[in-house]
Protein backbone atom coordinates (compact mmCIF):
# COMPACT_ATOMS: atom_id res chain seq x y z
CA UNK A 1 0.00 0.00 0.00
CA UNK A 2 1.28 3.65 -0.98
CA UNK A 3 1.11 6.28 1.45
CA UNK A 4 1.29 9.01 -2.00
CA UNK A 5 -1.57 11.53 -1.93
CA UNK A 6 -4.01 11.96 -4.92
CA UNK A 7 -7.06 14.40 -5.66
CA UNK A 8 -10.89 13.39 -5.16
CA UNK A 9 -13.90 15.05 -5.60
CA UNK A 10 -15.87 14.23 -2.21
CA UNK A 11 -19.01 14.31 -0.84
CA UNK A 12 -19.66 15.64 2.43
CA UNK A 13 -23.08 16.34 4.59
CA UNK A 14 -21.61 18.71 7.38
CA UNK A 15 -24.36 20.60 6.84
CA UNK A 16 -25.83 19.64 4.05
CA UNK A 17 -24.69 18.22 0.53
CA UNK A 18 -21.39 19.89 -0.29
CA UNK A 19 -18.53 18.79 -2.40
CA UNK A 20 -15.12 19.84 -3.04
CA UNK A 21 -12.01 18.55 -4.71
CA UNK A 22 -9.73 16.88 -1.66
CA UNK A 23 -6.13 15.42 -1.15
CA UNK A 24 -6.44 11.75 -0.13
CA UNK A 25 -4.34 8.64 0.70
CA UNK A 26 -5.00 4.83 0.33
CA UNK A 27 -6.06 4.80 3.96
CA UNK A 28 -9.21 6.95 2.64
CA UNK A 29 -10.41 4.27 0.25
CA UNK A 30 -11.65 1.32 2.10
CA UNK A 31 -11.41 -2.45 2.21
CA UNK A 32 -11.75 -4.08 -1.32
CA UNK A 33 -10.17 -6.34 -3.02
CA UNK A 34 -8.50 -4.75 -6.13
CA UNK A 35 -6.58 -1.23 -6.15
CA UNK A 36 -6.60 0.51 -9.03
CA UNK A 37 -5.03 3.67 -10.79
CA UNK A 38 -7.77 5.82 -11.79
CA UNK A 39 -6.61 6.64 -15.93
CA UNK A 40 -10.08 8.10 -16.71
CA UNK A 41 -13.94 8.91 -15.90
CA UNK A 42 -16.60 10.40 -17.51
CA UNK A 43 -19.82 12.46 -16.62
CA UNK A 44 -23.43 11.36 -16.97
CA UNK A 45 -26.62 12.77 -16.36
CA UNK A 46 -26.77 11.06 -12.68
CA UNK A 47 -22.98 12.04 -12.03
CA UNK A 48 -24.91 15.93 -12.75
CA UNK A 49 -27.59 15.00 -10.37
CA UNK A 50 -24.97 13.95 -7.85
CA UNK A 51 -22.62 16.71 -8.29
CA UNK A 52 -25.18 18.95 -7.51
CA UNK A 53 -27.13 17.86 -5.01
CA UNK A 54 -29.95 18.06 -7.41
CA UNK A 55 -31.76 14.78 -6.65
CA UNK A 56 -30.71 12.28 -3.20
CA UNK A 57 -28.10 10.05 -5.36
CA UNK A 58 -25.55 9.96 -2.53
CA UNK A 59 -26.72 7.81 0.29
CA UNK A 60 -23.37 7.86 2.50
CA UNK A 61 -20.80 10.22 3.24
CA UNK A 62 -18.33 11.21 3.02
CA UNK A 63 -18.36 9.55 -0.75
CA UNK A 64 -16.20 10.20 -4.06
CA UNK A 65 -18.37 10.96 -6.63
CA UNK A 66 -18.60 9.39 -10.40
CA UNK A 67 -20.46 6.61 -11.40
CA UNK A 68 -17.26 5.34 -13.65
CA UNK A 69 -14.30 4.33 -13.65
CA UNK A 70 -11.69 2.89 -15.91
CA UNK A 71 -7.99 2.22 -14.79
CA UNK A 72 -5.40 0.03 -14.36
CA UNK A 73 -5.32 -2.50 -11.49
CA UNK A 74 -2.29 -2.17 -9.42
CA UNK A 75 -2.94 -4.22 -6.38
CA UNK A 76 -5.42 -7.49 -6.30
CA UNK A 77 -6.69 -10.35 -4.04
CA UNK A 78 -9.18 -11.31 -6.56
CA UNK A 79 -8.60 -15.10 -8.57
CA UNK A 80 -9.80 -13.04 -11.81
CA UNK A 81 -8.14 -9.52 -11.97
CA UNK A 82 -3.98 -9.89 -11.90
CA UNK A 83 -1.50 -6.24 -12.14
CA UNK A 84 -1.42 -4.35 -15.32
CA UNK A 85 -5.07 -5.92 -15.95
CA UNK A 86 -7.52 -2.54 -17.73
CA UNK A 87 -10.94 -2.15 -16.11
CA UNK A 88 -13.69 -0.17 -15.57
CA UNK A 89 -16.54 0.04 -12.95
CA UNK A 90 -19.74 1.48 -14.06
CA UNK A 91 -22.49 1.92 -11.77
CA UNK A 92 -22.94 -1.06 -9.22
CA UNK A 93 -23.54 1.63 -6.15
CA UNK A 94 -20.64 3.72 -7.04
CA UNK A 95 -21.17 7.42 -6.42
CA UNK A 96 -24.79 6.01 -4.29
CA UNK A 97 -23.04 4.21 -1.14
CA UNK A 98 -19.74 2.86 -2.73
CA UNK A 99 -16.96 5.20 -3.86
CA UNK A 100 -16.86 6.02 -7.23
CA UNK A 101 -14.66 7.06 -9.86
CA UNK A 102 -13.83 10.59 -9.72
CA UNK A 103 -10.11 9.69 -8.24
CA UNK A 104 -6.63 8.93 -9.53
CA UNK A 105 -7.09 5.88 -7.03
CA UNK A 106 -9.87 3.61 -6.31
CA UNK A 107 -10.38 0.48 -4.28
CA UNK A 108 -13.42 -1.55 -5.61
CA UNK A 109 -14.75 -5.21 -5.18
CA UNK A 110 -13.40 -7.26 -8.22
CA UNK A 111 -16.81 -8.96 -8.40
CA UNK A 112 -17.73 -5.09 -9.74
CA UNK A 113 -15.00 -5.17 -12.25
CA UNK A 114 -15.60 -5.59 -15.57
CA UNK A 115 -11.88 -6.49 -17.60
CA UNK A 116 -12.17 -4.03 -20.53
CA UNK A 117 -12.01 -6.56 -23.85
CA UNK A 118 -9.28 -6.14 -26.09
CA UNK A 119 -9.33 -3.58 -28.94
CA UNK A 120 -10.36 -0.76 -26.15
CA UNK A 121 -8.22 1.89 -24.49
CA UNK A 122 -9.61 3.00 -21.14
CA UNK A 123 -9.77 6.16 -22.50
CA UNK A 124 -12.51 4.91 -25.05
CA UNK A 125 -14.16 2.89 -22.33
CA UNK A 126 -14.77 6.35 -20.80
CA UNK A 127 -15.74 7.89 -23.69
CA UNK A 128 -18.17 5.10 -23.82
CA UNK A 129 -19.20 5.05 -19.77
CA UNK A 130 -22.42 4.03 -18.74
CA UNK A 131 -24.70 5.65 -21.17
CA UNK A 132 -22.45 4.13 -23.81
CA UNK A 133 -23.00 0.93 -21.56
CA UNK A 134 -26.62 1.64 -21.80
CA UNK A 135 -27.18 2.78 -25.24
CA UNK A 136 -25.85 -0.76 -25.93
CA UNK A 137 -28.41 -2.41 -23.16
CA UNK A 138 -31.03 -0.74 -25.08
CA UNK A 139 -30.09 -2.09 -28.62
CA UNK A 140 -29.52 -5.40 -27.32
CA UNK A 141 -33.28 -5.09 -25.72
CA UNK A 142 -34.25 -4.30 -29.35
CA UNK A 143 -32.37 -7.27 -31.07
CA UNK A 144 -34.01 -9.66 -28.44
CA UNK A 145 -37.18 -8.30 -29.03
CA UNK A 146 -36.94 -8.88 -32.48
CA UNK A 147 -36.36 -5.83 -33.70
CA UNK A 148 -34.47 -6.79 -37.28
CA UNK A 149 -32.92 -3.39 -39.81
CA UNK A 150 -35.23 -3.75 -42.23
CA UNK A 151 -38.25 -3.38 -40.01
CA UNK A 152 -38.06 -0.34 -39.94
CA UNK A 153 -37.07 3.33 -38.76
CA UNK A 154 -35.91 2.99 -34.95
CA UNK A 155 -36.51 6.73 -33.07
CA UNK A 156 -33.58 7.49 -30.59
CA UNK A 157 -34.92 10.29 -28.01
CA UNK A 158 -32.39 12.55 -26.11
CA UNK A 159 -30.44 12.28 -29.10
CA UNK A 160 -27.55 14.47 -28.60
CA UNK A 161 -26.93 13.38 -25.08
CA UNK A 162 -24.75 11.18 -24.02
CA UNK A 163 -26.93 7.69 -24.45
CA UNK A 164 -28.55 9.03 -27.18
CA UNK A 165 -25.65 9.85 -29.06
CA UNK A 166 -24.12 6.21 -28.85
CA UNK A 167 -27.13 4.50 -29.55
CA UNK A 168 -26.72 6.40 -33.01
CA UNK A 169 -23.37 5.40 -33.61
CA UNK A 170 -23.95 1.50 -32.80
CA UNK A 171 -27.31 1.67 -34.47
CA UNK A 172 -25.76 2.67 -37.63
CA UNK A 173 -22.93 0.35 -37.31
CA UNK A 174 -26.18 -2.07 -37.39
CA UNK A 175 -27.62 -0.83 -40.53
CA UNK A 176 -30.80 -0.01 -38.49
CA UNK A 177 -32.35 3.37 -40.17
CA UNK A 178 -32.62 5.75 -37.90
CA UNK A 179 -34.68 8.82 -36.85
CA UNK A 180 -32.98 11.24 -33.82
CA UNK A 181 -35.44 13.62 -32.07
CA UNK A 182 -33.65 16.26 -30.33
CA UNK A 183 -34.33 19.75 -29.02
CA UNK A 184 -31.33 21.24 -30.53
CA UNK A 185 -31.58 22.08 -34.58
CA UNK A 186 -28.23 23.52 -34.14
CA UNK A 187 -26.93 19.61 -33.69
CA UNK A 188 -28.48 18.56 -36.31
CA UNK A 189 -25.38 18.06 -39.00
CA UNK A 190 -23.89 16.19 -35.64
CA UNK A 191 -26.95 13.87 -35.28
CA UNK A 192 -26.24 13.01 -39.13
CA UNK A 193 -22.49 12.59 -38.89
CA UNK A 194 -23.30 10.03 -36.03
CA UNK A 195 -25.58 7.78 -38.15
CA UNK A 196 -29.15 9.69 -38.03
CA UNK A 197 -30.64 9.53 -41.78
CA UNK A 198 -33.28 11.76 -40.23
CA UNK A 199 -33.07 14.41 -37.16
CA UNK A 200 -36.84 15.77 -35.76
CA UNK A 201 -37.54 18.60 -33.12
CA UNK A 202 -38.97 16.81 -30.00
CA UNK A 203 -41.40 18.95 -29.18
CA UNK A 204 -43.31 17.08 -31.63
CA UNK A 205 -43.37 13.98 -29.06
CA UNK A 206 -43.18 15.85 -25.64
CA UNK A 207 -46.54 16.91 -25.65
CA UNK A 208 -49.97 15.13 -25.15
CA UNK A 209 -50.80 12.91 -27.69
CA UNK A 210 -53.27 10.44 -28.58
CA UNK A 211 -53.51 6.92 -27.23
CA UNK A 212 -52.94 5.29 -30.18
CA UNK A 213 -51.39 7.53 -33.34
CA UNK A 214 -49.81 6.40 -37.03
CA UNK A 215 -47.93 3.76 -36.62
CA UNK A 216 -44.08 4.39 -37.63
CA UNK A 217 -41.55 3.43 -35.29
CA UNK A 218 -40.25 -0.34 -35.51
CA UNK A 219 -37.98 0.13 -32.58
CA UNK A 220 -37.30 3.08 -29.86
CA UNK A 221 -34.55 3.96 -27.31
CA UNK A 222 -36.29 6.54 -25.30
CA UNK A 223 -34.03 8.17 -22.58
CA UNK A 224 -36.72 11.13 -22.19
CA UNK A 225 -39.99 9.17 -20.55
CA UNK A 226 -42.71 11.11 -19.40
CA UNK A 227 -45.15 12.20 -22.44
CA UNK A 228 -42.63 11.50 -25.02
CA UNK A 229 -42.67 7.80 -24.12
CA UNK A 230 -46.28 7.97 -24.13
CA UNK A 231 -46.22 9.25 -27.65
CA UNK A 232 -43.66 7.10 -28.10
CA UNK A 233 -45.55 3.91 -27.39
CA UNK A 234 -48.15 5.12 -29.58
CA UNK A 235 -46.29 5.40 -32.43
CA UNK A 236 -44.78 2.22 -32.59
CA UNK A 237 -45.71 -0.07 -35.11
CA UNK A 238 -47.41 -3.62 -34.82
CA UNK A 239 -44.76 -6.03 -32.56
CA UNK A 240 -42.56 -3.16 -32.35
CA UNK A 241 -40.15 -2.72 -29.21
CA UNK A 242 -39.59 0.30 -26.82
CA UNK A 243 -36.61 0.22 -24.55
CA UNK A 244 -36.57 2.84 -21.72
CA UNK A 245 -33.93 3.95 -20.08
CA UNK A 246 -33.89 7.32 -19.29
CA UNK A 247 -36.63 10.34 -17.31
CA UNK A 248 -35.15 13.86 -18.88
CA UNK A 249 -38.06 14.73 -19.30
CA UNK A 250 -39.52 13.49 -16.57
CA UNK A 251 -40.36 10.22 -14.17
CA UNK A 252 -44.40 9.76 -14.89
CA UNK A 253 -45.22 7.76 -17.60
CA UNK A 254 -48.92 9.64 -18.99
CA UNK A 255 -49.73 6.56 -21.38
CA UNK A 256 -52.61 4.09 -21.83
CA UNK A 257 -52.58 0.21 -22.56
CA UNK A 258 -53.25 0.72 -26.37
CA UNK A 259 -50.15 0.18 -28.02
CA UNK A 260 -49.72 -2.91 -25.54
CA UNK A 261 -53.72 -4.87 -26.35
CA UNK A 262 -54.40 -3.72 -29.34
CA UNK A 263 -50.41 -3.45 -31.49
CA UNK A 264 -48.93 -5.69 -29.08
CA UNK A 265 -46.07 -3.26 -28.45
CA UNK A 266 -43.54 -4.38 -26.16
CA UNK A 267 -41.85 -1.71 -23.33
CA UNK A 268 -38.66 -2.72 -22.29
CA UNK A 269 -37.16 -1.56 -19.44
CA UNK A 270 -33.57 -0.93 -19.34
CA UNK A 271 -31.41 -0.88 -15.96
CA UNK A 272 -27.44 -0.30 -15.90
CA UNK A 273 -26.40 -0.01 -12.38
CA UNK A 274 -27.68 -3.90 -11.16
CA UNK A 275 -27.80 -5.34 -14.45
CA UNK A 276 -25.95 -8.61 -13.81
CA UNK A 277 -22.29 -9.52 -14.73
CA UNK A 278 -23.02 -11.86 -17.75
CA UNK A 279 -24.88 -8.85 -18.98
CA UNK A 280 -22.16 -6.81 -18.55
CA UNK A 281 -19.24 -8.64 -20.38
CA UNK A 282 -22.12 -9.26 -23.19
CA UNK A 283 -22.58 -5.67 -23.15
CA UNK A 284 -18.84 -4.81 -23.14
CA UNK A 285 -17.90 -7.29 -25.77
CA UNK A 286 -20.27 -6.06 -28.47
CA UNK A 287 -19.45 -2.52 -27.89
CA UNK A 288 -15.77 -3.56 -28.96
CA UNK A 289 -17.06 -5.39 -31.70
CA UNK A 290 -20.02 -3.17 -33.03
CA UNK A 291 -19.28 0.89 -32.00
CA UNK A 292 -17.26 2.33 -34.54
CA UNK A 293 -14.57 4.00 -32.87
CA UNK A 294 -14.15 6.89 -35.15
CA UNK A 295 -17.61 7.65 -34.50
CA UNK A 296 -16.99 7.81 -30.73
CA UNK A 297 -14.14 9.91 -31.14
CA UNK A 298 -16.39 12.45 -33.01
CA UNK A 299 -19.42 12.24 -30.01
CA UNK A 300 -16.05 12.82 -27.33
CA UNK A 301 -14.42 15.95 -26.10
CA UNK A 302 -12.04 16.65 -22.93
CA UNK A 303 -13.33 17.80 -19.56
CA UNK A 304 -10.40 18.74 -17.10
CA UNK A 305 -11.16 17.10 -13.97
CA UNK A 306 -9.97 20.75 -12.53
CA UNK A 307 -13.46 22.43 -14.58
CA UNK A 308 -16.17 19.11 -13.67
CA UNK A 309 -17.57 20.94 -10.48
CA UNK A 310 -18.71 23.94 -12.78
CA UNK A 311 -19.22 22.09 -15.63
CA UNK A 312 -21.33 19.44 -14.08
CA UNK A 313 -24.80 21.76 -13.76
CA UNK A 314 -24.47 21.74 -17.59
CA UNK A 315 -25.41 18.18 -18.30
CA UNK A 316 -28.46 18.75 -16.30
CA UNK A 317 -29.46 21.44 -18.35
CA UNK A 318 -28.95 19.75 -21.49
CA UNK A 319 -25.38 21.94 -22.65
CA UNK A 320 -23.09 19.12 -22.90
CA UNK A 321 -22.85 17.51 -25.90
CA UNK A 322 -22.05 13.75 -26.61
CA UNK A 323 -19.29 12.07 -24.07
CA UNK A 324 -17.04 13.91 -22.02
CA UNK A 325 -13.62 12.33 -21.27
CA UNK A 326 -12.21 13.22 -17.87
CA UNK A 327 -8.23 12.69 -17.73
CA UNK A 328 -7.16 11.42 -14.08
CA UNK A 329 -4.13 9.93 -15.06
CA UNK A 330 -1.89 13.30 -14.32
P1 LIG B 1 -27.67 13.53 -21.20
O1 LIG B 1 -27.98 14.69 -20.35
O2 LIG B 1 -26.36 13.42 -21.88
O3 LIG B 1 -28.80 13.38 -22.32
C1 LIG B 1 -30.17 13.58 -22.06
C2 LIG B 1 -30.79 14.21 -23.27
O4 LIG B 1 -32.22 14.26 -23.10
C3 LIG B 1 -30.41 15.68 -23.49
O5 LIG B 1 -29.18 15.80 -24.16
C4 LIG B 1 -31.56 16.15 -24.31
O6 LIG B 1 -31.35 15.72 -25.66
C5 LIG B 1 -32.75 15.38 -23.79
N1 LIG B 1 -33.56 16.17 -22.85
C6 LIG B 1 -33.12 16.87 -21.79
N2 LIG B 1 -34.15 17.48 -21.18
C7 LIG B 1 -35.26 17.15 -21.87
C8 LIG B 1 -36.64 17.48 -21.75
N3 LIG B 1 -37.10 18.26 -20.76
N4 LIG B 1 -37.50 16.97 -22.64
C9 LIG B 1 -37.06 16.17 -23.65
N5 LIG B 1 -35.77 15.84 -23.82
C10 LIG B 1 -34.89 16.32 -22.94
O7 LIG B 1 -27.92 12.25 -20.28
P2 LIG B 1 -27.51 10.71 -20.55
O8 LIG B 1 -27.51 10.47 -22.01
O9 LIG B 1 -26.34 10.38 -19.71
O10 LIG B 1 -28.77 9.98 -19.91
C11 LIG B 1 -30.02 10.03 -20.58
C12 LIG B 1 -31.11 9.58 -19.63
O11 LIG B 1 -30.93 8.19 -19.35
C13 LIG B 1 -31.11 10.30 -18.28
O12 LIG B 1 -32.44 10.47 -17.87
C14 LIG B 1 -30.39 9.33 -17.38
O13 LIG B 1 -30.77 9.49 -16.04
C15 LIG B 1 -30.83 8.01 -17.95
N6 LIG B 1 -29.89 6.92 -17.74
C16 LIG B 1 -30.38 5.76 -17.26
C17 LIG B 1 -29.58 4.67 -17.09
C18 LIG B 1 -30.18 3.39 -16.64
O14 LIG B 1 -29.47 2.55 -16.10
N7 LIG B 1 -31.46 3.19 -16.87
C19 LIG B 1 -28.14 4.74 -17.33
C20 LIG B 1 -27.71 6.00 -17.94
C21 LIG B 1 -28.57 7.05 -18.10
P3 LIG B 1 -31.51 16.73 -26.89
O15 LIG B 1 -30.64 17.90 -26.55
O16 LIG B 1 -31.04 15.93 -28.05
O17 LIG B 1 -32.97 17.08 -26.94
Amino acid sequence: MTNTTFSALVARNDDGHSVAYESLSDADLGDADVTIAVEYSTLNYKDGLAVTGAAPIVQQYPLILGIDLAGTVEQSGHAEFAVGDRVVLNGYGASEFLNGGYTQRARVKGDLLVKLPDGLTTRQAMAIGTAGYTAMLCVLALEEGGVKPGDGEVLVTGAAGGVGSVALALLRTLGYRTVASTGRASESAFLQQLGANEVMDRTALSERGKPLQKERWAGVVDCVGSQTLANCLAQTRYGGVVAACGLAQGADLPATVMPFILRSVRLQGVDSVQAPMARRLEAWSRLARDLDIQALESLSFDLPFSQLLERAPDILAGKIRGRAIIDLSG
